[in-house]
């Protein structure tokens, strides 16, 4: 347990890496405004799950913030256009994850004169009711901009026993990704006013704002404007220890409060929510300014771009165009990262649009990414357990993903592993062990996927066969009815008389 400047109690959390940061390569100048492609690819979903039904027809012309697709539900972001001009259509494009996948996406021709929507703030929302506040940041599809892209009102309503606090976390704990430090040391009044606005979504009485020990400006910053905004004394601005990753939710929760989020619960079951930093400045446009969410901060950096920096880029920008305008590669680009180096992506193309969830566009040298020497056999050292900040046993995880042992893993709680490389990073055998588990739970995923697929047809076949046996039945019944009826014999006479009497006055 150690105290942070601001004088709170912080706890620990297990395991966890000291890093070297890198972030003053792309923070010496101020976040520039990337210019608008002539060509942009909006991808329809930007977070697990369900998509919304398409709003706008090919050929159609479209306004900046204007809704592309829509739906009631809260799991469902709604994707809006990030420019004006006309959408060509919806396209398949390269995305992320898993390798060499597509996405659907809509593509949009900018006209190059960026006409908004009418702006649709919400002036009182200090006296509003929670649910008018969530549903208002649904409408303008806000999803988490931590990278998770959770969609925030699914995040802010739910059926919970009341959440006391609200965490913000702009502890950006991965090398070289500077955009929240940025956000926070340039526009320091939307991230405690956007702070206020969730708080407000959620009843809470209390907000944490989580910065790491080293951002002493924009501690300064955020202070100014708390003093200034926060006359309850509401707001509190902790700097925690840097030690990747204390940005994890799970890891950044146990740091400030001493609790562990349950394996198989959620952080509102201990009264807690925890949102970005960057996600409030959203809620804060999305209230105050009235505009969707159609743009965010992006780093830009690494060895192999020429002149890294922050970006305010739009939604469904090219990767490649932004490293344009950021110079271009370098010789030394060897690799491209969508994320930071511990817990990113690699990109097979520049091609990749950015979406709501990308922080940073990373391109690293030769000798960062090759291997120094090639994966060996787990030598059961346990570097990798010491450092799991998931309290999980990575090697035992690996080796029951690698035998295909789906059941297995998922018992050692894979699920609980929040991709953050620390034990990659340790593992004297260089085993690329996220990879393995990134395919591990896509593979569960399949599986629950096709489980649930396989319930639901037994489910409608059992339906079914329910619903014959019934007509079945019915129709013996009948049939035993009318049997008995002819078994007697006035009776039988009774209805061969209406029979004949019936086809006489049809013949008429
Ligand atoms: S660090 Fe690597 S070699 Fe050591 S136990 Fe873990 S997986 Fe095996
Ligand atoms: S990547 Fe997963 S298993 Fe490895 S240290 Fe991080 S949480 Fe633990």
């Amino acid at each position: 347990m150690s105290t942070s400047q601001a004088g709170y109690r912080l706890h620990g959390f297990p395991g966890g890496l000291k890093m070297r940061h890198h972030k003053q390569v792309s923070c010496r100048q101020p976040p520039a405004a990337a210019e608008i492609p002539e060509r942009l690819y909006i991808p329809i979903g930007q977070h697990q799950g369900e998509v919304g039904m398409l709003r706008a027809e090919p050929g159609e012309r479209v306004l900046k913030g204007q809704a592309l697709t829509a739906s009631e539900d809260d799991f469902v972001v709604p994707a809006h256009a990030s420019t004006s001009g006309n959408v060509a259509g919806v396209v398949e494009w390269p995305a992320s994850w898993p390798p060499g996948s597509s996405r659907r996406c809509i593509e949009l021709i900018s006209d190059a004169r960026d006409e908004s929507v009418e702006p649709n703030p919400l002036p009182d929302w200090h006296t509003l009711d929670p649910e008018n506040i969530i549903d208002h940041l649904r409408s303008m599809g806000l999803a988490g901009l931590g990278g998770a892209m959770f969609p925030t009102a699914a995040k802010l309503r739910g059926d919970w026993n009341g959440i006391d606090t609200l965490i913000l976390n702009g502890a950006e704990c991965e090398p070289w990704i500077s955009c929240d430090e940025m956000l926070m040391r340039t526009r320091p009044e939307a991230i405690i006013e956007g702070a206020r606005i969730l708080a407000r979504a959620v009843s809470a009485g209390r907000v944490l704002i989580a910065i790491e020990d080293p951002m002493d400006e924009v501690g300064a910053a955020l202070e100014t404007i708390r003093r200034e905004n926060d006359p309850d004394n509401n707001i509190q601005i902790v700097r925690i220890p840097a030690v990747y990753p204390e940005g994890g939710e799970r890891q950044l929760i146990q740091t400030l409060t001493g609790l562990e989020v349950p394996h198989d619960g959620l952080p509102q079951d201990l009264g807690l929510v925890c949102h970005n930093v960057a996600t409030a400045a959203a809620a804060f446009d999305a209230v105050e300014t009235g505009l969707a969410l159609t743009e965010r901060l992006v780093t830009v950096t690494g060895p192999g771009i020429a002149e890294p920096r922050n970006f305010s880029a739009r939604i469904g920008t090219r990767i490649g165009e932004l490293v344009a305008q950021a110079g271009g590669y370098t010789d030394q680009a060897t690799r491209l990262v969508l994320g930071g180096p511990m817990s990113g992506i690699a990109l097979p193309t520049d091609d990749i649009p950015i979406t709501k969830g990308s922080n940073c566009v990373l391109a690293l040298e030769a000798d960062q990414v090759s291997r120094p020497h090639p994966t060996l056999p787990c030598i059961n050292c346990g570097a990798c357990v010491a450092v799991c900040p998931a309290g999980l046993l990575p090697q035992l995880l690996f080796k029951a993903v690698a035998a295909d042992h789906d059941d297995e893993a998922a018992e050692l709680n894979l699920f609980d592993c929040i991709e953050c490389g620390c034990c990659a990073q340790v593992c004297p055998s260089h085993i690329p062990l996220v990879d393995w588990y990134r395919h591990g739970k896509d593979r569960l995923r399949l599986k629950q996927l096709d489980q649930r697929r396989a319930s639901l047809a037994k489910r409608r076949f059992d339906a079914r066969q329910a619903r014959l046996e019934k007509a079945e039945a019915e129709r013996q019944a009948r049939r035993e009815r009318r049997r008995k009826k002819l078994a007697e014999p006035d009776q039988a006479k009774s209805e061969i008389q209406a029979a004949i009497e019936r086809a006489r006055r049809k013949k008429d």
